[in-house]
């Protein structure tokens, strides 16, 4: 099993980023769990990178190196939201873990929270180890209401342990039944295809299971992940057979079983998903079929092609 500094030595140079600048930002649209469809300002904010060091994790490349100045975290939230239309739901999204003090410096959180008085939601990262008292206090002084997203991606007993995030089936559930006691929402990052399930069929199966381990936790919705390559480590993975890159087929096929689970929201993240395409015929087809599907979360009728 490989330890947290054999995963850095492999990585390729991080980004040039800005930490008045968030690196990216973008307006969306997402159902809730009422089916209503909401309008939602994502910012990606620049921030300290991830104390934890997952196999299959590529957010570091846009992250500091060292702790988030005091006050840069706000001025990259105007900075956004200067440029971004009117929402009813932000995703502060912070490459790691909004709760990590040296990430988002708590000196901050007062003018955050003012800053956010018109949502009515606000979606937030946070590994399940690091939900505590800090997740209830900030809940309490927003406006609108907390949803914490926590990278869950697989309950496979041999797999999640080799991951290195340092998490375990329990300690999720632990941090579900703490957040879903004091009224926090939640969401759960869920892989297709991690490192060490190389099966097709397998990892379709352990795919749907953790989406339904998820459900039974009492999470709201669950975001399934294609594990993507291009963060040094999967590439030497794939080379030994230890990581194959899911296939698009599969990727619809757990959307479709996911989605007939019936116990919550669930999407797919179709942002830069053409590494899952063998066909250049079908894939724009499939590629909107899906986001139609995050959407109206039902399943619509399979795009036909000669590949598959
Ligand atoms: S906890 Fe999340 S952000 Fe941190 S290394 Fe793991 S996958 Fe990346
Ligand atoms: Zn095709």
């Amino acid at each position: 099993m490989l330890d947290s500094n054999e995963i850095e030595k492999l990585r390729p140079a991080r980004n040039i980023v800005n930490p008045d600048i968030p690196f990216h930002f973008l307006h969306e649209q997402e159902p809730d769990v009422d089916g209503n469809l909401q309008s939602i300002n994502t910012i990606f904010l620049t921030s300290k990178e991830c104390a934890f060091k997952c196999l299959m994790c590529d957010l570091w490349k846009n992250t500091l190196e060292g702790p988030t100045p005091k006050a840069a975290i706000l001025k990259q939230i105007n900075y956004a939201l200067n440029q971004l239309p009117e929402a009813n739901v932000i995703k502060l999204y912070n490459s790691g873990n909004f709760f990590d003090q040296k990430s988002i410096p708590p000196s901050d959180y007062p003018e955050i929270i003012e800053r956010l008085r018109s949502y009515k939601k606000v979606i937030v990262e946070n590994h399940a180890k690091l939900c505590g008292q800090a997740c209830v206090d900030f809940n309490d002084q927003l406006n609108g209401n907390l949803e914490i997203a926590m990278g869950l991606e697989t309950i496979h007993p041999d797999v999640l342990p080799r991951l290195n995030k340092q998490l375990s089936q329990e300690d999720f559930k632990l941090a579900a039944q703490f957040l879903s006691s004091h009224g926090i929402d939640m969401r759960a990052f869920i892989l297709l295809n991690p490192p060490f399930l190389t099966d097709e069929k397998e990892s379709i199966e352990w795919t749907i299971k953790t989406v339904q381990f998820a459900f039974d936790c009492g999470v709201d919705c669950c975001s399934i992940i294609p594990t993507r390559p291009g963060n040094g480590m999967m590439e030497i993975l794939q080379e030994q057979g230890h990581y194959v890159p899911p296939s698009l087929s599969a990727l619809e096929e757990v959307f479709e079983k996911s989605l007939e689970l019936k116990q919550g929201l669930v999407f797919v993240d179709s942002w830069d998903i053409g590494f899952l395409s063998k066909c250049p015929h079908c894939f724009e087809a499939r590629k909107n079929r899906l986001n139609q599907m995050n959407l109206e979360q039902k399943k619509y009728q399979p795009i036909a092609c000669s590949c598959h």
